[in-house]
């Protein structure tokens, strides 16, 4: 007998730091399967305030997928398979500017890919598809997570781009310096090709960086210990953030972010 697949519209993928679903209620766990090999971890389920809400390690439940090895594909692929509509990711980030301060939030509203090696499609052909990216991030979820933010004081920018590099290492300062000039506000490794992956697949996506440092470009010298702080007191907030944003997200989405893809194959 066939054991039903339960279906949720809300998916959170969480980074460095959120491994745990200890914000949902109710938690049980799924292996899907997808043409691309296995996600990063099984798919926890479970609730926010009577929401069913799919969640996600990014680096698997104990960190160890680094950013370059991490299978996007199957991680999109597996969400969307449960019925995924709405995608929230939650990354830790570097700043590289002065007024985005460690334990900052900021809800991304572009990014620059400088990623070197990664599968950024589903549609390799025959069929292809150039969707359009001009606007990542859904408008809608922005605006929840913005205005849920505001409620709990959390301290948030409405906007920042977001520069992705490849990694696993970090910048250099000469690579600091140049995401400062192509108008950069924040820089991490994960956000590419997620975002474009959520887009092929229909998703609404939203991205929450939260800053733990300051990058290179500043010669400000932190401490491991500093950074782990700032890490642990940032987790703490994005829960009690996810916690606020998920029941404010109607069922019906009013944005454009499932047809994008009808454009790309026309
Ligand atoms: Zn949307």
């Amino acid at each position: 007998m066939s054991k039903e697949i339960p279906r949720v519209k809300i998916g959170i993928i969480g980074g460095s730091g959120l491994y745990s679903p200890d914000f949902l209620e109710d938690v049980q766990e799924i292996k899907v399967y997808t043409p691309y090999g296995p996600p990063s971890s099984d798919i926890m389920i479970g609730h926010i305030r009577g929401v069913k809400v799919a969640f996600l390690p990014r680096h698997g439940k104990k960190h160890s997928i680094p950013p370059h090895k991490i299978n996007y594909r199957a991680n999109i692929w597996a969400l969307r398979e449960l019925g995924v509509e709405r995608l929230i990711s939650v990354s830790a980030v570097g700043s590289l500017r002065e007024e985005y301060k460690p334990g900052d939030f900021v809800c991304t509203d572009q990014f620059i890919d400088m990623t070197k090696n990664r599968v950024y499609t589903f549609y390799d052909g025959p069929v292809v598809a150039h969707v359009s990216m001009a606007d990542p991030f859904c408008p809608e979820l922005r605006r929840f997570c913005l205005d849920a933010a505001r409620e709990l004081n959390i301290k948030v920018h409405e906007k920042g781009t977001y520069v992705c590099i490849e990694g696993p290492r970090f910048s250099t300062r000469a690579e600091s310096k140049l995401w400062r000039q192509f108008g950069a506000d924040i820089v991490g490794m994960t956000l590419v090709p997620e975002v474009n992956l959520a887009r092929e697949a229909r998703m609404c996506f939203l991205n929450i960086a939260m800053v733990t440092d300051y990058d290179v470009w500043a010669e400000k010298p932190v401490t491991a210990m500093e950074v782990a702080r700032v890490m642990s007191e940032n987790t703490e907030k994005v829960r009690r953030l996810l916690v606020a944003l998920v029941p404010r997200i109607p069922e019906k989405r009013g944005c454009q972010c499932a047809h994008y893809l009808d454009e790309a194959l026309l």
